[in-house]
């Protein structure tokens, strides 16, 4: 049984996991890049370490959300990185979203040394980590799986097995491509529907409820309405999944014109400043091109 967990990264999905696992009563020790980020899990009982070989010693599961492969390559391969410390019969869980490829080195580097590996990528954003509502994928040994399942379910509404490495990874950025046009999708609608003239409120509430309505669709239309652009999704992390997709797709031949362009426009509203705003900070690339800005009307205007 798991009663020891290290989580490494505390961003805006790492840290809403570690609170979870504080609250089902895990023995905690915490490490991010960034110190500060640690004391609010400091005051609540958790061990702080001070590089990642430190905050692997002594735990049953080591468990991390990191921002991309450069992060990864430092905090697992680095020089006082994971692998340099954590031993036989330790369980180590990549969460981040990386290529199947990336995960499948992972595997590799930790089965050396006589580590169980599961690459648990996941769905849902700030709130849903903060909530414990995630969904979350996993893949690698089915009885690692079933031995770390229930600190999974603690962290999320619904956990699915994937089978061997790097599948769930692969699903991952199956959902991204989904996402990454969905919210295309709405960035145009949104320009189209304000070029028209239509009321925006009005426009959302049909979204909300229409055969085509997604709850992405909704809090994202909801918050461009309101201007608030603030970060549960990074736009900089929109782009480098689209850059992973791309990778992805054409390692398998699989066609992905769509996505090619929402990569183009995801580029141009980091280009434009807006890479540290939300992912629905892509409008503001269209909205530039079409020379008027989406928002909704005030009553009486
Ligand atoms: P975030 O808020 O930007 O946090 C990123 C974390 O990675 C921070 O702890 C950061 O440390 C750390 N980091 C970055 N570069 C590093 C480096 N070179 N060495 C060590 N640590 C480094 O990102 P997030 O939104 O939590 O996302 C984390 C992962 O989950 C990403 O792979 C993302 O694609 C994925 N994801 C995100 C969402 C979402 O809605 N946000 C949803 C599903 C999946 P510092 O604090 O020091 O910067």
């Amino acid at each position: 049984m798991i009663k020891t967990i290290s989580y490494l990264g505390l961003g805006t999905m790492g840290s809403g996991m570690a609170s979870n696992l504080l609250k089902a009563g895990y023995q905690l020790t915490v490490w991010n890049r960034s110190t500060e980020k640690c004391e609010p899990f400091a005051r609540k009982g958790a061990r702080v370490a001070d590089t990642p070989a430190d905050a692997v010693r002594d735990v049953d599961l080591v468990m991390y959300s990191l921002s991309n492969d450069e992060a990864v390559e430092e905090v697992v391969f680095g020089a006082k990185g994971i692998l340099t410390a954590i031993k036989a019969g330790q369980i180590a869980i990549d969460m981040s979203t990386v290529l199947p490829a990336a995960s499948l080195r992972e595997e590799e580097a930790y089965a050396k040394r006589g580590v169980d590996f599961l690459d648990a990528p996941v769905f849902g954003s700030k709130n849903e980590s903060a909530n414990a509502k995630l969904w979350i994928m996993a893949a690698g040994n089915k009885a690692v799986f079933e031995k770390v399942k229930p600190v999974l379910e603690y962290l999320g509404q619904t956990v699915h097995y994937f089978g061997k490495n790097g599948n769930a990874a692969a699903m991952k950025l199956v959902g991204n491509l989904i996402v990454a046009l969905e919210m295309e999708a709405l960035a145009e609608g949104l320009v189209l529907a304000q070029k028209a003239g239509l009321e925006l409120k009005t426009v959302m509430q049909v979204v909300k409820v229409a055969d085509f309505r997604s709850p992405l669709l909704v809090s994202n239309g909801q918050n461009i309405l309101k201007r608030d652009f603030s970060p549960s999704f990074a736009l900089k992390l929109m782009l480098k999944d689209a850059a992973l997709i791309e990778k992805f797709g054409e390692s398998l031949q699989s066609p992905i014109p769509a996505l090619r362009l929402v990569e183009k426009n995801l580029k141009s509203a980091v280009a434009l400043g807006f890479g540290n705003e939300n992912a629905s900070a892509l409008i503001k690339a269209l909205e530039k091109e079409a020379g008027i800005e989406v928002k909704a009307r005030r009553v009486n205007e």
